[in-house]
Protein backbone atom coordinates (compact mmCIF):
# COMPACT_ATOMS: atom_id res chain seq x y z
CA UNK A 1 0.00 0.00 0.00
CA UNK A 2 1.94 3.31 -0.97
CA UNK A 3 2.21 6.09 1.64
CA UNK A 4 0.31 8.85 -0.20
CA UNK A 5 0.92 11.04 2.67
CA UNK A 6 4.31 11.12 2.46
CA UNK A 7 4.52 11.67 -1.11
CA UNK A 8 2.15 14.22 -0.62
CA UNK A 9 4.68 15.88 1.58
CA UNK A 10 7.43 15.14 -0.94
CA UNK A 11 5.21 17.05 -3.52
CA UNK A 12 4.78 20.45 -1.34
CA UNK A 13 8.57 20.50 -0.40
CA UNK A 14 9.54 19.92 -4.13
CA UNK A 15 7.36 22.72 -5.15
CA UNK A 16 7.71 24.82 -2.24
CA UNK A 17 10.99 26.93 -4.01
CA UNK A 18 8.72 28.70 -6.40
CA UNK A 19 6.57 29.66 -3.58
CA UNK A 20 7.05 32.66 -1.43
CA UNK A 21 6.77 30.90 1.95
CA UNK A 22 9.73 30.29 4.07
CA UNK A 23 11.03 26.60 5.42
CA UNK A 24 9.47 26.87 8.64
CA UNK A 25 6.34 27.33 7.43
CA UNK A 26 6.34 24.57 5.02
CA UNK A 27 7.42 22.28 8.05
CA UNK A 28 4.62 23.91 9.98
CA UNK A 29 2.33 22.64 6.88
CA UNK A 30 4.25 19.12 7.11
CA UNK A 31 1.79 17.49 9.79
CA UNK A 32 -1.55 17.47 10.75
CA UNK A 33 -2.80 19.82 13.77
CA UNK A 34 -4.78 17.33 15.29
CA UNK A 35 -5.87 13.33 14.55
CA UNK A 36 -9.03 11.84 16.09
CA UNK A 37 -9.15 7.95 16.21
CA UNK A 38 -11.88 6.30 17.84
CA UNK A 39 -13.67 3.38 18.11
CA UNK A 40 -17.49 2.77 19.07
CA UNK A 41 -19.72 0.17 19.59
CA UNK A 42 -23.36 0.28 17.11
CA UNK A 43 -26.36 -1.99 17.93
CA UNK A 44 -26.69 -4.32 14.51
CA UNK A 45 -29.82 -5.89 13.30
CA UNK A 46 -29.18 -9.41 14.80
CA UNK A 47 -29.33 -7.62 18.29
CA UNK A 48 -25.60 -7.50 18.80
CA UNK A 49 -23.60 -5.11 19.12
CA UNK A 50 -19.86 -4.44 16.34
CA UNK A 51 -17.16 -1.89 17.33
CA UNK A 52 -16.52 -0.07 14.39
CA UNK A 53 -13.25 2.41 13.91
CA UNK A 54 -13.42 5.76 12.98
CA UNK A 55 -11.25 8.99 11.98
CA UNK A 56 -11.05 12.25 11.62
CA UNK A 57 -8.06 14.95 10.77
CA UNK A 58 -8.04 18.46 11.66
CA UNK A 59 -5.00 19.11 9.00
CA UNK A 60 -4.80 23.15 8.97
CA UNK A 61 -7.50 25.74 9.92
CA UNK A 62 -5.66 28.52 8.97
CA UNK A 63 -8.05 29.52 6.24
CA UNK A 64 -11.09 28.91 8.16
CA UNK A 65 -12.84 25.86 9.98
CA UNK A 66 -11.46 22.48 9.14
CA UNK A 67 -13.30 20.91 5.85
CA UNK A 68 -13.56 17.73 3.93
CA UNK A 69 -15.48 15.09 3.54
CA UNK A 70 -16.26 11.65 5.34
CA UNK A 71 -15.20 8.15 3.61
CA UNK A 72 -16.87 4.66 4.63
CA UNK A 73 -14.96 2.17 3.05
CA UNK A 74 -13.10 -1.48 4.68
CA UNK A 75 -9.55 0.13 3.41
CA UNK A 76 -10.05 3.60 5.25
CA UNK A 77 -6.84 3.92 8.02
CA UNK A 78 -5.42 6.89 9.32
CA UNK A 79 -2.81 7.38 6.91
CA UNK A 80 -5.22 7.89 3.92
CA UNK A 81 -7.53 10.17 5.84
CA UNK A 82 -4.45 12.10 6.95
CA UNK A 83 -3.10 12.24 3.35
CA UNK A 84 -6.77 13.21 2.21
CA UNK A 85 -6.89 16.01 4.41
CA UNK A 86 -4.02 17.63 3.83
CA UNK A 87 -5.02 17.34 0.06
CA UNK A 88 -8.29 19.02 1.04
CA UNK A 89 -6.24 21.62 2.81
CA UNK A 90 -4.27 22.29 -0.54
CA UNK A 91 -7.64 22.23 -2.76
CA UNK A 92 -9.76 24.87 -0.15
CA UNK A 93 -6.79 26.91 -0.63
CA UNK A 94 -6.70 27.14 -4.44
CA UNK A 95 -10.77 27.08 -4.71
CA UNK A 96 -10.50 30.35 -2.42
CA UNK A 97 -12.88 29.29 -0.20
CA UNK A 98 -12.52 30.24 3.89
CA UNK A 99 -12.15 26.72 4.62
CA UNK A 100 -8.94 24.47 6.07
CA UNK A 101 -8.51 21.52 5.51
CA UNK A 102 -10.08 17.94 7.23
CA UNK A 103 -10.95 14.42 6.20
CA UNK A 104 -12.27 11.55 8.34
CA UNK A 105 -14.01 7.99 7.67
CA UNK A 106 -14.90 5.14 8.88
CA UNK A 107 -13.21 1.54 8.49
CA UNK A 108 -16.78 -0.38 6.98
CA UNK A 109 -18.21 -1.68 4.07
CA UNK A 110 -21.90 0.55 4.34
CA UNK A 111 -22.88 -2.36 1.12
CA UNK A 112 -22.95 -4.71 3.82
CA UNK A 113 -25.29 -3.11 5.97
CA UNK A 114 -29.13 -2.33 6.49
CA UNK A 115 -30.46 1.15 6.20
CA UNK A 116 -30.58 1.10 10.23
CA UNK A 117 -27.49 -0.14 10.74
CA UNK A 118 -25.91 2.97 8.14
CA UNK A 119 -27.91 5.40 10.74
CA UNK A 120 -26.96 3.74 14.18
CA UNK A 121 -23.13 4.05 12.78
CA UNK A 122 -23.34 7.49 11.33
CA UNK A 123 -25.37 8.43 14.65
CA UNK A 124 -22.83 6.79 17.06
CA UNK A 125 -19.92 8.27 15.04
CA UNK A 126 -21.10 12.21 15.35
CA UNK A 127 -21.54 11.68 18.76
CA UNK A 128 -18.06 10.51 19.04
CA UNK A 129 -17.24 14.00 17.19
CA UNK A 130 -19.55 15.82 18.38
CA UNK A 131 -17.11 17.94 20.74
CA UNK A 132 -14.66 18.42 17.69
CA UNK A 133 -16.84 19.16 15.15
CA UNK A 134 -19.72 22.34 14.44
CA UNK A 135 -20.16 24.95 11.51
CA UNK A 136 -17.47 27.12 12.51
CA UNK A 137 -14.69 24.51 13.76
CA UNK A 138 -15.20 21.34 11.42
CA UNK A 139 -17.83 20.71 8.64
CA UNK A 140 -17.63 17.51 7.17
CA UNK A 141 -19.38 16.24 3.56
CA UNK A 142 -19.94 13.54 1.81
CA UNK A 143 -17.00 11.37 -0.19
CA UNK A 144 -16.80 7.97 -1.03
CA UNK A 145 -20.15 5.99 -0.36
CA UNK A 146 -21.35 8.72 1.77
CA UNK A 147 -24.46 10.92 0.22
CA UNK A 148 -26.93 13.23 1.55
CA UNK A 149 -28.92 11.35 3.53
CA UNK A 150 -26.16 9.90 5.65
CA UNK A 151 -24.96 13.67 6.05
CA UNK A 152 -28.59 14.34 7.58
CA UNK A 153 -28.50 11.72 9.73
CA UNK A 154 -25.33 13.51 11.13
CA UNK A 155 -26.46 16.60 10.69
CA UNK A 156 -29.36 15.66 12.90
CA UNK A 157 -27.75 13.77 15.43
CA UNK A 158 -24.82 17.08 16.11
CA UNK A 159 -28.20 19.50 16.57
CA UNK A 160 -30.01 17.35 18.68
CA UNK A 161 -27.21 16.67 21.10
CA UNK A 162 -26.44 20.65 21.14
CA UNK A 163 -30.36 21.38 21.58
CA UNK A 164 -29.90 18.51 24.58
CA UNK A 165 -27.26 19.76 26.46
CA UNK A 166 -28.13 23.21 26.19
CA UNK A 167 -25.08 24.18 24.02
CA UNK A 168 -26.42 26.81 22.84
CA UNK A 169 -22.88 27.55 21.59
CA UNK A 170 -22.34 31.57 19.76
CA UNK A 171 -26.96 31.44 19.85
CA UNK A 172 -26.64 29.53 16.41
CA UNK A 173 -30.46 29.48 15.32
CA UNK A 174 -31.49 25.55 14.01
CA UNK A 175 -30.70 26.28 10.90
CA UNK A 176 -27.27 27.61 11.54
CA UNK A 177 -26.44 24.28 13.54
CA UNK A 178 -27.49 22.17 10.15
CA UNK A 179 -23.79 24.01 8.80
CA UNK A 180 -22.32 21.29 11.00
CA UNK A 181 -22.23 19.56 7.36
CA UNK A 182 -22.96 19.91 3.67
CA UNK A 183 -24.01 17.85 1.37
CA UNK A 184 -27.48 17.85 2.80
CA UNK A 185 -30.71 16.65 1.53
CA UNK A 186 -32.23 19.97 -0.44
CA UNK A 187 -35.60 19.81 2.66
CA UNK A 188 -32.58 19.31 5.43
CA UNK A 189 -30.52 22.53 4.48
CA UNK A 190 -29.05 21.43 1.39
CA UNK A 191 -27.75 23.95 -1.92
CA UNK A 192 -29.43 23.15 -5.07
CA UNK A 193 -26.72 21.95 -6.81
CA UNK A 194 -24.64 20.15 -4.52
CA UNK A 195 -24.80 16.77 -5.63
CA UNK A 196 -23.76 17.45 -9.81
CA UNK A 197 -21.09 20.27 -8.05
CA UNK A 198 -17.83 18.41 -8.02
CA UNK A 199 -19.17 16.65 -11.82
CA UNK A 200 -19.84 20.11 -13.07
CA UNK A 201 -16.76 21.86 -11.80
CA UNK A 202 -14.73 18.84 -13.54
CA UNK A 203 -16.19 20.19 -16.63
CA UNK A 204 -15.98 23.57 -16.84
CA UNK A 205 -11.92 22.50 -16.00
CA UNK A 206 -11.85 20.67 -19.10
CA UNK A 207 -13.33 23.28 -21.36
CA UNK A 208 -10.68 25.66 -19.93
CA UNK A 209 -7.92 23.29 -20.36
CA UNK A 210 -9.02 22.51 -24.15
CA UNK A 211 -9.23 26.21 -24.65
CA UNK A 212 -6.01 26.83 -23.00
CA UNK A 213 -4.10 23.60 -24.94
CA UNK A 214 -6.05 24.35 -27.95
CA UNK A 215 -7.99 21.47 -28.81
CA UNK A 216 -11.29 21.41 -30.90
CA UNK A 217 -14.21 19.99 -29.93
CA UNK A 218 -13.86 16.69 -31.59
CA UNK A 219 -12.27 14.58 -28.54
CA UNK A 220 -12.64 11.18 -26.60
CA UNK A 221 -13.38 10.67 -23.04
CA UNK A 222 -12.60 7.60 -21.26
CA UNK A 223 -13.82 7.89 -17.25
CA UNK A 224 -12.97 5.16 -14.52
CA UNK A 225 -15.79 5.47 -12.17
CA UNK A 226 -19.49 6.05 -12.29
CA UNK A 227 -20.19 6.87 -8.41
CA UNK A 228 -21.37 10.83 -7.79
CA UNK A 229 -18.24 12.49 -9.47
CA UNK A 230 -17.88 10.12 -12.66
CA UNK A 231 -21.98 10.13 -13.97
CA UNK A 232 -22.16 13.88 -13.14
CA UNK A 233 -19.15 14.65 -15.30
CA UNK A 234 -20.24 12.34 -18.30
CA UNK A 235 -23.38 13.91 -18.36
CA UNK A 236 -21.92 17.45 -18.44
CA UNK A 237 -20.23 15.79 -21.23
CA UNK A 238 -22.31 14.24 -22.89
CA UNK A 239 -24.77 16.94 -22.81
CA UNK A 240 -22.36 19.69 -23.89
CA UNK A 241 -21.95 17.55 -27.54
CA UNK A 242 -18.17 15.48 -26.07
CA UNK A 243 -17.94 12.40 -27.22
CA UNK A 244 -17.61 9.52 -23.99
CA UNK A 245 -16.44 6.86 -25.21
CA UNK A 246 -15.48 3.92 -22.58
CA UNK A 247 -16.94 4.07 -19.02
CA UNK A 248 -15.81 1.45 -16.00
CA UNK A 249 -17.05 1.25 -12.46
CA UNK A 250 -16.23 -1.18 -9.68
CA UNK A 251 -18.63 -4.18 -11.64
CA UNK A 252 -17.68 -4.05 -15.06
CA UNK A 253 -17.33 -1.00 -18.39
CA UNK A 254 -18.40 -0.27 -21.58
CA UNK A 255 -16.93 0.97 -24.88
CA UNK A 256 -18.24 2.15 -28.12
CA UNK A 257 -16.40 4.55 -30.56
CA UNK A 258 -18.76 6.23 -31.48
CA UNK A 259 -19.88 7.20 -27.93
CA UNK A 260 -22.03 5.84 -25.36
CA UNK A 261 -25.35 7.08 -24.42
CA UNK A 262 -24.77 8.95 -21.35
CA UNK A 263 -28.38 10.22 -20.69
CA UNK A 264 -29.33 6.35 -20.78
CA UNK A 265 -26.50 4.96 -18.00
CA UNK A 266 -27.20 8.39 -16.28
CA UNK A 267 -30.96 7.19 -15.49
CA UNK A 268 -30.28 3.73 -14.88
CA UNK A 269 -27.93 4.65 -12.15
CA UNK A 270 -30.42 7.24 -10.50
CA UNK A 271 -33.30 6.55 -10.72
CA UNK A 272 -32.44 2.59 -10.60
CA UNK A 273 -29.44 2.62 -9.02
CA UNK A 274 -27.86 0.05 -10.67
CA UNK A 275 -23.99 -0.38 -10.80
CA UNK A 276 -23.06 -1.12 -14.94
CA UNK A 277 -22.79 -4.56 -15.04
CA UNK A 278 -26.35 -4.88 -14.00
CA UNK A 279 -27.21 -2.46 -17.17
CA UNK A 280 -28.84 -3.62 -20.38
CA UNK A 281 -25.90 -2.40 -22.64
CA UNK A 282 -25.41 -4.82 -24.86
CA UNK A 283 -24.80 -3.03 -27.66
CA UNK A 284 -21.51 -2.27 -26.21
CA UNK A 285 -18.60 -3.67 -26.24
CA UNK A 286 -17.42 -5.01 -22.89
CA UNK A 287 -14.34 -2.96 -21.59
CA UNK A 288 -12.07 -4.01 -18.55
CA UNK A 289 -10.66 -1.44 -15.76
CA UNK A 290 -6.70 -2.60 -16.88
CA UNK A 291 -8.22 -2.06 -20.14
CA UNK A 292 -9.36 1.59 -19.80
CA UNK A 293 -6.31 3.27 -19.08
CA UNK A 294 -4.85 1.73 -22.50
CA UNK A 295 -7.44 2.85 -25.05
CA UNK A 296 -7.01 5.72 -27.67
CA UNK A 297 -8.46 8.45 -26.30
CA UNK A 298 -7.14 12.22 -26.07
CA UNK A 299 -8.59 12.79 -22.12
CA UNK A 300 -8.26 9.64 -19.40
CA UNK A 301 -10.56 10.94 -16.34
CA UNK A 302 -10.08 8.75 -13.15
CA UNK A 303 -13.15 9.31 -11.05
CA UNK A 304 -12.67 6.25 -8.57
CA UNK A 305 -9.98 5.63 -6.30
CA UNK A 306 -6.63 6.89 -5.36
CA UNK A 307 -3.76 5.28 -6.60
CA UNK A 308 -4.52 3.85 -9.93
CA UNK A 309 -2.07 5.07 -12.12
CA UNK A 310 0.88 3.29 -10.81
CA UNK A 311 4.52 3.63 -12.74
CA UNK A 312 3.48 0.82 -14.87
CA UNK A 313 -0.27 2.20 -16.62
CA UNK A 314 1.34 5.57 -16.82
CA UNK A 315 3.79 4.02 -19.20
CA UNK A 316 0.65 2.58 -21.03
CA UNK A 317 -1.53 5.75 -20.95
CA UNK A 318 -2.32 7.12 -24.39
CA UNK A 319 -4.78 10.35 -23.66
CA UNK A 320 -2.98 13.16 -24.06
CA UNK A 321 -4.90 14.69 -21.14
CA UNK A 322 -5.85 13.36 -17.35
CA UNK A 323 -8.05 14.95 -15.21
CA UNK A 324 -8.35 13.66 -11.89
CA UNK A 325 -11.74 13.77 -10.37
CA UNK A 326 -10.39 11.01 -7.83
CA UNK A 327 -8.39 12.62 -5.17
CA UNK A 328 -4.47 11.02 -5.28
CA UNK A 329 -4.65 8.72 -8.59
CA UNK A 330 -2.01 9.05 -9.47
CA UNK A 331 1.17 7.81 -7.69
CA UNK A 332 4.25 10.02 -7.31
CA UNK A 333 6.15 7.36 -9.74
CA UNK A 334 3.80 7.89 -12.21
CA UNK A 335 3.70 11.80 -11.97
CA UNK A 336 6.89 11.51 -13.36
CA UNK A 337 6.09 9.79 -15.99
CA UNK A 338 3.46 11.53 -17.61
CA UNK A 339 4.84 14.87 -18.35
CA UNK A 340 8.23 12.94 -20.50
CA UNK A 341 5.10 11.73 -22.51
CA UNK A 342 3.75 14.93 -23.07
CA UNK A 343 0.89 14.37 -20.98
CA UNK A 344 -0.75 16.98 -19.37
CA UNK A 345 -2.18 16.48 -15.74
CA UNK A 346 -4.78 18.63 -14.34
CA UNK A 347 -4.51 17.86 -10.43
CA UNK A 348 -6.94 16.63 -8.28
CA UNK A 349 -6.84 19.54 -5.85
CA UNK A 350 -8.10 21.76 -8.99
CA UNK A 351 -10.07 19.35 -11.27
CA UNK A 352 -12.42 17.94 -8.37
CA UNK A 353 -12.70 21.47 -6.54
CA UNK A 354 -16.47 22.19 -7.77
CA UNK A 355 -17.49 19.92 -4.58
CA UNK A 356 -16.08 22.14 -2.03
CA UNK A 357 -17.09 25.34 -3.43
CA UNK A 358 -20.33 24.35 -3.67
CA UNK A 359 -20.19 23.25 0.04
CA UNK A 360 -18.92 26.39 0.68
CA UNK A 361 -22.44 28.07 -0.88
CA UNK A 362 -24.39 25.10 1.38
CA UNK A 363 -22.81 26.51 4.07
CA UNK A 364 -23.06 29.97 3.51
CA UNK A 365 -26.53 29.78 2.88
CA UNK A 366 -27.26 27.83 6.04
CA UNK A 367 -25.15 30.64 8.27
CA UNK A 368 -27.12 33.62 6.60
CA UNK A 369 -30.42 31.89 6.00
CA UNK A 370 -30.32 32.06 1.98
CA UNK A 371 -31.59 30.24 -0.74
CA UNK A 372 -29.84 30.50 -4.23
CA UNK A 373 -31.12 28.80 -6.88
CA UNK A 374 -29.71 26.23 -9.42
CA UNK A 375 -28.41 29.14 -11.61
CA UNK A 376 -26.65 30.97 -9.58
CA UNK A 377 -25.13 28.74 -7.87
CA UNK A 378 -23.98 27.18 -11.24
CA UNK A 379 -22.94 30.84 -12.72
CA UNK A 380 -21.19 31.27 -9.16
CA UNK A 381 -19.51 27.94 -9.40
CA UNK A 382 -18.38 28.80 -12.84
CA UNK A 383 -16.65 32.01 -11.67
CA UNK A 384 -14.99 30.66 -8.77
CA UNK A 385 -13.41 27.16 -10.71
CA UNK A 386 -12.32 29.59 -14.38
CA UNK A 387 -10.95 31.65 -11.69
CA UNK A 388 -9.28 28.86 -9.79
CA UNK A 389 -7.83 27.81 -13.27
CA UNK A 390 -6.13 30.86 -14.90
CA UNK A 391 -4.55 31.68 -11.59
CA UNK A 392 -2.68 27.70 -11.59
CA UNK A 393 -1.97 28.18 -14.71
CA UNK A 394 -0.73 31.34 -14.40
CA UNK A 395 1.47 30.37 -12.18
CA UNK A 396 2.43 26.99 -14.36
CA UNK A 397 3.40 29.06 -17.59
CA UNK A 398 5.65 31.53 -15.19
CA UNK A 399 7.54 29.19 -13.73
CA UNK A 400 7.64 26.33 -16.29
CA UNK A 401 6.20 23.79 -13.79
CA UNK A 402 3.37 21.30 -14.05
CA UNK A 403 0.22 22.39 -13.23
CA UNK A 404 0.36 20.29 -9.77
CA UNK A 405 3.21 21.98 -8.31
CA UNK A 406 1.48 25.18 -9.64
CA UNK A 407 -1.28 23.84 -7.72
CA UNK A 408 0.72 23.49 -4.40
CA UNK A 409 2.43 26.96 -5.07
CA UNK A 410 -0.57 29.27 -5.01
CA UNK A 411 -2.12 27.09 -2.14
CA UNK A 412 1.22 27.61 -0.01
CA UNK A 413 1.62 31.39 -0.73
CA UNK A 414 -2.39 31.79 -0.21
CA UNK A 415 -1.84 29.86 3.32
CA UNK A 416 1.36 31.96 4.09
CA UNK A 417 -0.25 35.50 3.31
CA UNK A 418 -3.47 34.50 5.84
CA UNK A 419 -0.37 33.34 8.04
CA UNK A 420 1.44 36.89 8.19
CA UNK A 421 -1.61 38.29 8.18
CA UNK A 422 -2.69 36.30 11.36
CA UNK A 423 0.52 37.12 12.80
CA UNK A 424 0.43 40.63 12.48
CA UNK A 425 -3.54 40.94 13.59
CA UNK A 426 -2.04 39.13 16.95
CA UNK A 427 0.49 42.16 16.98
CA UNK A 428 -2.28 44.86 16.80
CA UNK A 429 -4.25 42.85 19.64
CA UNK A 430 -1.60 42.00 21.72
CA UNK A 431 -0.02 46.11 21.62
CA UNK A 432 -3.91 47.17 21.72
CA UNK A 433 -4.00 45.42 25.47
CA UNK A 434 -0.23 46.69 26.20
CA UNK A 435 -0.63 49.17 29.09
CA UNK A 436 1.52 51.81 27.15
CA UNK A 437 -1.28 51.99 24.57
CA UNK A 438 -3.96 52.31 27.27
CA UNK A 439 -2.17 55.20 28.87
CA UNK A 440 -1.69 56.27 25.17
CA UNK A 441 -5.87 56.47 24.92
CA UNK A 442 -6.63 57.45 28.36
CA UNK A 443 -4.41 60.88 27.56
P1 LIG B 1 -18.85 7.18 -5.18
O1 LIG B 1 -18.82 6.22 -4.07
O2 LIG B 1 -20.13 7.87 -5.50
O3 LIG B 1 -18.38 6.46 -6.54
C1 LIG B 1 -17.19 5.76 -6.65
C2 LIG B 1 -17.19 5.08 -8.00
O4 LIG B 1 -15.95 4.40 -8.17
C3 LIG B 1 -18.28 4.02 -8.18
O5 LIG B 1 -18.79 4.08 -9.50
C4 LIG B 1 -17.52 2.72 -8.00
O6 LIG B 1 -18.12 1.63 -8.68
C5 LIG B 1 -16.20 3.07 -8.63
N1 LIG B 1 -15.12 2.18 -8.23
C6 LIG B 1 -14.79 1.78 -6.99
N2 LIG B 1 -13.74 0.93 -7.04
C7 LIG B 1 -13.43 0.81 -8.36
C8 LIG B 1 -12.47 0.08 -9.07
N3 LIG B 1 -11.61 -0.71 -8.44
N4 LIG B 1 -12.45 0.20 -10.40
C9 LIG B 1 -13.34 0.99 -11.07
N5 LIG B 1 -14.25 1.71 -10.45
C10 LIG B 1 -14.31 1.62 -9.12
O7 LIG B 1 -17.69 8.22 -4.90
P2 LIG B 1 -17.51 9.67 -5.49
O8 LIG B 1 -18.11 10.64 -4.55
O9 LIG B 1 -17.92 9.66 -6.92
O10 LIG B 1 -15.93 9.86 -5.37
C11 LIG B 1 -15.04 9.39 -6.36
C12 LIG B 1 -13.68 10.04 -6.17
O11 LIG B 1 -13.82 11.46 -6.23
C13 LIG B 1 -13.02 9.77 -4.80
O12 LIG B 1 -11.63 9.74 -4.98
C14 LIG B 1 -13.41 10.98 -3.98
O13 LIG B 1 -12.51 11.22 -2.91
C15 LIG B 1 -13.31 12.05 -5.05
N6 LIG B 1 -14.06 13.26 -4.76
C16 LIG B 1 -15.39 13.23 -4.50
C17 LIG B 1 -16.08 14.42 -4.27
C18 LIG B 1 -17.57 14.46 -4.07
O14 LIG B 1 -18.12 15.57 -4.00
N7 LIG B 1 -18.26 13.35 -4.01
C19 LIG B 1 -15.38 15.63 -4.25
C20 LIG B 1 -14.01 15.62 -4.52
C21 LIG B 1 -13.37 14.43 -4.77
Amino acid sequence: MPNYFEGAIKKLTESSRFSNAPEFFIIQLSAPQRMISVSFPVLMDNGRYQTFKGYRVQYNNLLGPYKGGLRYHPRVDLDEVKALSFWMMIKNAIANVPFGGGKGGIEVDPRELSEGELERLTRAFAGELFYNVGPEIDVPAPDVNTNSQIMEYFADEYKTRIMKNKLGIKDYSEKQLRAVVTGKPLDKGGSEGRGEATGLGGFYILEQTLKALKFKKDIKIAIQGFGNVGSYFAKFCFDSGYKVVAITDHTGGVFCKEGLDISKMFKLKEEQKLDIAQMDLREYQEVKNGQLFELEVDVLVPAALEGVITKEVAEKIKAKIVLEMANGPTLPEADKILPRKKITVIPDVLANCGGVIVSYFEWYQNMNSERWDLETVRKKLREKMISAFLSVWEIKQENKISLRDAGYVLATNRLFERYEQTKTAKKVKSYLETDSFKTIVSR
